[in-house]
């Protein structure tokens, strides 16, 4: 065991997030009063403010390695929030400088353990920093390596001109179709097996209906017009015809769509698609449709608890270049149970061929509420070494198809603490997605496991308010869901 004492501060989570790249299987003991007893194996954490000079000392002992650092700041006339923020960035930064020394690992994200980080470069463009500058911040201050530092810049630098200036009359809106064929074993989404769940498919579009059509009276209150609109999951291509053409009539009638520059279905499974659909899906406005293999290669989607083929995708893909869709995406997964370099570059081969718009590059994340973290000992998952490898194949790939990273976002449990990256093709950004990860811009969400997130840009204050995830808690508590938001108008 490792204790961990915190003298003169509070960032215990902030120091857990960190410590627990360099120890995941060891036992920590964190310990913020009484006396701290320097011996066995112990961190000291240690922030002092004297004299309009913040110091921090971080000193080690684990298994006979030992090390200790300090660095130091004036923040005379600074406020207190930034000097809190000052604290934790320092404090973290000695704090890994020493981790690396003792343990000779680098983390290429160094101290940033969020999973928006390119909120920081947002931040400093609006504050006039240009690229040599911001480059040298992200290495020297937050200790990131030089291509994540490069890839973080030139995302942001994309998203910038879709978030800022920020107009706070637009707002998006998210719906949740919490349908699927079969449940994949990596999910942590709302979803329900239509198998089991699908009797209450058609109640469910009237609930949803119900919600969009009652949380339009608000939005019409304060005048706010609809930027973008995404359908998502679940895998919404569950919906009947009938199904989307309500859902599209209530939005067409209730909300102002003048100003809507795009609209997203995700048909994520290929095995809910055809072509009447997709048609459907064409005339009533979907600029936008994505397409997930998460990998090219049948065996693995057998592994993965997939009820479909690649070759289905493949016609799926083709049907909807026929329905004459010319922006879609396809996600992938890395580091997928029994997947190796060789069977990554072979997806990427595929995607080669078809050639979509947009690719969005996911590294596996065990998250808990899904079958991969409950039966975690029947998977053989890949070393860090090896994910970061074939995230290389995947971007050596999406280049060479001509697409640039857009957007970004990390998450918590993700194999060797990488990123998710969102590459397209020049001029098919997805406005939803960079929205949705920057937080500037109000999402109202709709549907069962839906969570809004009301935006306050002046106050620099984000809301969110969580849908119930429960479908059958959904349909009979639907009034009290479009009750939550409104609350926060
Ligand atoms: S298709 Fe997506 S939402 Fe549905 S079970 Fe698979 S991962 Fe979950």
């Amino acid at each position: 065991m490792v204790k961990v004492y915190c003298v003169g501060h509070d960032y215990t989570y902030e120091l857990m997030e960190l410590l627990k790249l360099f120890f995941p299987a060891e036992e920590l003991q964190y310990i913020n009063e009484g006396q701290a007893l320097l011996e066995g194996s112990y961190i000291m954490t240690r922030v002092n403010i004297a004299s309009g000079i913040l110091r921090t000392e971080v000193e080690i002992s684990i298994d006979g390695q030992k090390g200790k650092g300090d660095e130091e700041c004036n923040i005379a006339n600074e406020s207190s929030l930034v000097i809190r923020k000052k604290s934790k960035q320092l404090l973290k930064r000695v704090l890994l400088k020493l981790l690396m020394n003792v343990n000779g690992i680098a983390l290429p994200w160094g101290i940033l353990t969020g999973i928006r980080p390119t909120k920081i470069v947002h931040e400093l463009l609006e504050n006039g920093y240009d690229d040599h500058d911001i480059l040298q911040i992200l290495q020297n201050e937050y200790l990131i390596a030089f291509d994540k530092a490069n890839l973080l810049l030139t995302v942001a630098r994309t998203e910038h001109t879709f978030v800022y200036p920020i107009n706070e009359s637009l707002i998006s809106l998210y719906i949740s179709i919490p349908f699927c064929p079969t449940r994949c074993v990596y999910c942590s989404f709302p979803s329900n097996p239509m198998k089991q769940w699908g009797h209450l498919m058609a109640d469910y579009v009237d609930a949803l209906c119900r919600e969009l059509s009652m949380t339009a009276e608000y939005v019409k209150q304060q005048n706010k017009t609809i930027e973008t609109i995404y359908i998502g999951g679940g895998t919404p291509t569950t919906l009947t015809l009938e199904g989307f053409t309500r859902i599209f009539d209530v939005l067409e009638s209730a909300y102002d769509l003048r100003q809507l520059k795009e609209l997203t279905v995700e048909a994520g499974r290929p095995d809910t698609i055809d072509l009447d659909k997709l048609m459907l899906l064409k005339s009533r406005g979907v600029t936008r449709l994505s397409i997930n293999p998460q990998t090219m290669n049948d065996c693995t989607l057998v592994e993965i608890g997939r009820s479909h083929t690649v070759e289905d995708l493949k016609r799926a893909f083709y049907l909807a270049r026929e329905a004459g869709f010319d922006n879609i995406n396809m996600d992938l997964i890395v580091g997928l149970p029994g997947e190796d370099e060789a069977m990554v570059v072979n997806t990427m081969e595929e995607l080669k061929k078809l050639q979509p718009e947009n690719l969005t590059v996911h590294t596996l994340a065990i998250k808990r509420a899904s079958q991969l973290k409950e039966k975690s000992h029947a998977y053989v998952l890949k070393e860090e070494e090896t994910i970061v490898k074939m995230l290389e194949i995947t971007q050596t790939y999406a280049k060479e198809m001509g697409l640039k990273p857009y957007y970004m976002y990390r998450q918590k449990h993700m194999l060797g603490h990488m990123e998710n990256i969102g590459y397209c093709r020049a001029g098919y950004e997805g406005i939803y997605n960079i929205q949705i990860m920057e937080e500037k811009q109000t999402i109202l969400a709709f549907g069962a496991g839906a969570v809004s997130k009301m935006v306050y840009p002046r106050e620099n204050r984000l809301e969110r308010v969580p849908n119930v995830k429960n479908l059958e808690h959904y349909l009979q508590r639907v009034e009290e869901m479009v009750e939550r938001k409104r609350a926060y108008f």
